[in-house]
């Protein structure tokens, strides 16, 4: 396939280009703050970047009349608006975890939330320490998963991928379910995975987990 990365200078970008170029995939415009390289038409945009640049991710989509993958955190309402009007006429993914353990993880809390509702329940997020925003987008997803005001410690150190722990506990007992990523190739992975997902919309607003599923 051909695609164009926004954020192509970020660990996110290189590491995608990376695992796309294994498979043949062509990367055929390439944005980052002062870059901009145009070699052929894209079939997808893929962003992670920052909300700002998902502004111009959103305007080369239209440029291209071409889908939109976004894996960009701390989005606004603004940003989401944006997805949303670009959705009405071209196909847009977007997920904070392009991880499959992290949907298996909100699948299990999605399970288990009611059992724990009398329960304290608290969240640890750990990432490197480059991460822009806190809580990780990953937390703020979790959080909405088990549907509860709950507390979010982020922590900010070295190179760590991502790291997320939800701890329930009473007086006498602790439950703790976690999910850690081991490297960058978990994500970009999901964002293949995507990618192919993507090419057979024409429109719509999906999640990773409507690409794990399938959905028409
Ligand atoms: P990074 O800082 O290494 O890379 C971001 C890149 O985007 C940089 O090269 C930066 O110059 C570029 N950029 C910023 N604003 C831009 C703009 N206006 N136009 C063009 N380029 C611009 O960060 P990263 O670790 O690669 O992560 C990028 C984003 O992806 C972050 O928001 C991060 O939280 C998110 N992320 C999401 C997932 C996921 O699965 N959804 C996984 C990892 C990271």
């Amino acid at each position: 396939m051909k695609y164009g990365i926004v954020g192509s200078k970020g660990k996110m970008g290189r590491e995608i280009m990376e695992y796309f170029s294994s498979f043949g995939d062509e990367c055929v415009v390439e944005k980052d703050v002062d870059h901009f390289v145009e070699r052929d038409v894209p079939q997808l945009i893929i962003d992670f970047s920052s909300p700002q640049g998902l502004k111009e991710s959103v305007e080369l989509c239209r440029k291209y009349n071409c889908g939109l993958i976004v894996g960009t955190t701390g989005l606004t309402d603004e940003s989401f608006r944006l997805l949303g009007e670009l959705s009405k006429t071209l196909p847009v993914v977007q997920s904070y975890n392009f991880s499959s353990g992290m949907s298996i993880m909100k699948e299990i809390l999605k399970a288990f939330r009611e059992q724990f509702k009398d329960w304290d329940c608290a969240m640890i997020e750990i990432h490197h320490s480059q991460k822009k925003d806190a809580p990780s987008g990953t937390a703020k997803m979790l959080k909405e998963v088990i549907q509860r005001d709950l507390s979010i410690s982020s922590i900010r150190v070295g190179g760590i991928f991502g790291e997320h722990t939800v701890i329930f506990s009473n007086a006498g007992e602790v439950v703790e379910i976690s999910h850690r990523a081991l490297s960058r190739r978990a994500f970009s992975i999901g964002v293949r995975r995507a990618a192919l997902f993507l090419l057979t919309k024409e429109k719509g607003f999906f999640t990773y987990e409507d690409v794990l599923k399938g959905v028409d």
